[in-house]
């Protein structure tokens, strides 16, 4: 494979940027060796790789993991991408949109290493979906707008502590991998990036009864964060003596915040509920 730069194969080919696809290319090598190294990636490995742009970190993900499967929506890049990593035998191009893709039939059983530097606009409904429908990936290594990677690594209490932090830390271990400045883009972006590492747990991290009933109150203390956690769930419909028994059995304060509970705190709260009847 050759080793063009992100800058020659944007002047080689005449691309223009389209900016509602979120299309930022990374220039800095040292960037992309942060992410192959973040990622954890060798020669036993199945990468797969959303929004490849003109295969610059693509490039890198060949040549360490033993297969690489790379999915962009811009019909403009598939060329390019076929063109200049036609010497890779590892390697998949799927011209698609990432938002929609069967990630449970690509992996066909295989355990997958996920790894993207994501339009921001899609980055949360594909992490939600990536980790409601199951899918069988190992980690999902991903670059991301520094504040959603603060909000997902956030703690309890914390004013980025939300309904994103809990579903992500329910399945993952997360770990920021680095911050990146907007100059190691063309076009440089107006916002700071972070590459965030998240490692699938072998079990959600509580035990949870309802999953729905689980999701439907964080949801409901989020919404309205400021109200006492007492109170939220009053407005889910729950009379107040229900709700007093309800905090009694899981031993919380009537005063607290949903706000401060962590995983396996509203896990216990969910299956408090569950016991005691809807
Ligand atoms: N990975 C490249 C890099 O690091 O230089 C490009 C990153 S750029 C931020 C995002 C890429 O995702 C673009 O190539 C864009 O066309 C592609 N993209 C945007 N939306 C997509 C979607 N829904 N599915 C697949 N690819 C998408």
């Amino acid at each position: 494979m050759n080793n063009a730069t992100t800058r020659e194969i944007v002047e080689k080919y005449g691309f223009h940027f389209t900016k509602s696809l979120g299309q930022n290319f990374l220039v800095d090598q040292n960037i992309v060796h942060a992410i192959v190294q973040g990622a954890e990636i060798g020669k036993e490995d199945h990468v797969v790789e959303i929004g490849p742009g003109v295969g610059t970190l693509t490039r890198e993900l060949i040549r360490t993991a033993g297969k690489v499967t790379a999915i962009e929506l811009d019909a403009k890049l598939i060329p390019i991408l076929q063109e200049e990593l036609k010497e890779a035998d590892n390697f998949e191009l799927i011209h698609a949109d990432a938002t929609k893709v069967d990630f449970e039939a690509l992996a066909a059983g295989e355990n997958i290493k996920l790894v993207a530097n994501l339009p921001y606009y899609v980055t949360t409904p594909i992490i939600t979906r990536i980790l409601n429908d199951k899918v069988g990936f190992q980690s999902l290594t991903i670059m991301i707008q520094k504040e959603v990677a603060e909000r997902i690594n956030a703690v309890p209490g914390t004013k980025d502590y939300g309904a994103l932090s809990l579903l992500v830390q329910y399945y993952c271990d997360t770990k920021i991998v680095r911050h990146v400045p907007p100059e190691c883009f063309i076009p440089r972006p107006k916002v700071d990036s972070t590459v965030i590492r998240l490692t699938r747990l072998a079990k959600p991290r509580a035990e949870v009864a309802d999953e729905e009933l689980f999701f439907r109150i964080i949801r409901q203390v989020f919404n309205m964060r400021r109200k006492t956690l007492a109170n939220n769930l009053k407005a889910l419909g729950y009379s107040r003596e229900y709700v007093e028994e309800v905090l009694r059995r899981a031993g919380l304060d009537e005063k607290v915040r949903g706000e401060t509970l962590s995983v396996e705190r509203f896990a216990q709260l969910a299956n408090t509920i569950k016991e005691m009847g809807k």
